[in-house]
This record gives C-alpha cells, sequence and structure tokens, in this order.
C-alpha cells in the first residue's frame, strides 16, 4: 500500500492530512529532524562570545564574529578616534583660514569702496 504522506526520518506514513500535520508538530519528528531544543545538535550551536548572538552553522558563526569584531575594534579603537578628531581639527583650521583671508578681501574691498566714495565727494 502507497502512502500519501511519509516520513522517512521516523518512518511514519499516512494518507490523512490532519494525521501528518499533527505527525510534524511532535517532539519525536522535531527531534528526529533536529528542530527540537533537546535534540541531539545541541552541541552545534556556535555562539559569539562578543554579542551572544547563536548561530547553527559554524561557518555563520565565524562570519558574524568577523563583523561583530571589526565593528566593535572600530568604535573603541582610540587612534581612529584620535585620526579623526585630526582631520576635523585639520579642517577647521583651514575654514578658519579661509575665513581670514576672506575677511582680508573684504576689509580691503571696503577700503578701496570707502577711498573712492570719498575721493568722488571732493
Ligand atoms: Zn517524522
Ligand atoms: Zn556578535
Amino acid at each position: 500500500m502507497e502512502f500519501k504522506y511519509d516520513c522517512s526520518d521516523c518512518s511514519y506514513h499516512t494518507n490523512n492530512q490532519r494525521d501528518w500535520h499533527r505527525h510534524l508538530s511532535t517532539i519525536k519528528h522535531l527531534t528526529v529532524t533536529g528542530f527540537a531544543e533537546n535534540n541531539t545538535n545541541k552541541d552545534n550551536k556556535y555562539v559569539c562570545d562578543k554579542c551572544s548572538k547563536e548561530y547553527k552553522s559554524k561557518n555563520g558563526c565565524w562570519y558574524h564574529k568577523k563583523i561583530c569584531g571589526t565593528t566593535q575594534d572600530d568604535l573603541s579603537d582610540s587612534d581612529s578616534i584620535k585620526q579623526m578628531l585630526d582631520i576635523v581639527v585639520k579642517n577647521n583650521n583651514r575654514m578658519q583660514h579661509m575665513h581670514n583671508e576672506y575677511m582680508k578681501n573684504m576689509t580691503s574691498l571696503i577700503n578701496k569702496v570707502e577711498y573712492s566714495i570719498s575721493k568722488n565727494s571732493c
């Protein structure tokens, strides 16, 4: 006899769809297929020691750790913060310098205009 639904993992088979769906949610089936909490694959859990994220695959965890590590390192890296501050200060100095030049030009322009006005008025 052929069965409509066949679970080779549990050697369970049925023709009743409801029975089948019920079987899919049984602890036995979940344990066998590795979806249950208390399954035999529990040792295969990989945990990121930085943010305690859990990964089922070693690769996934390893890849996450790489990203997780670099972002945190960058944030706590005092050298890169110093470098960033350096750039900000330098930019600030340049802005200040530009402002000074601008003011100098403006002053000389105003002086010129004032000079020409006073000359014309005479
Ligand atoms: Zn099953
Ligand atoms: Zn992490």
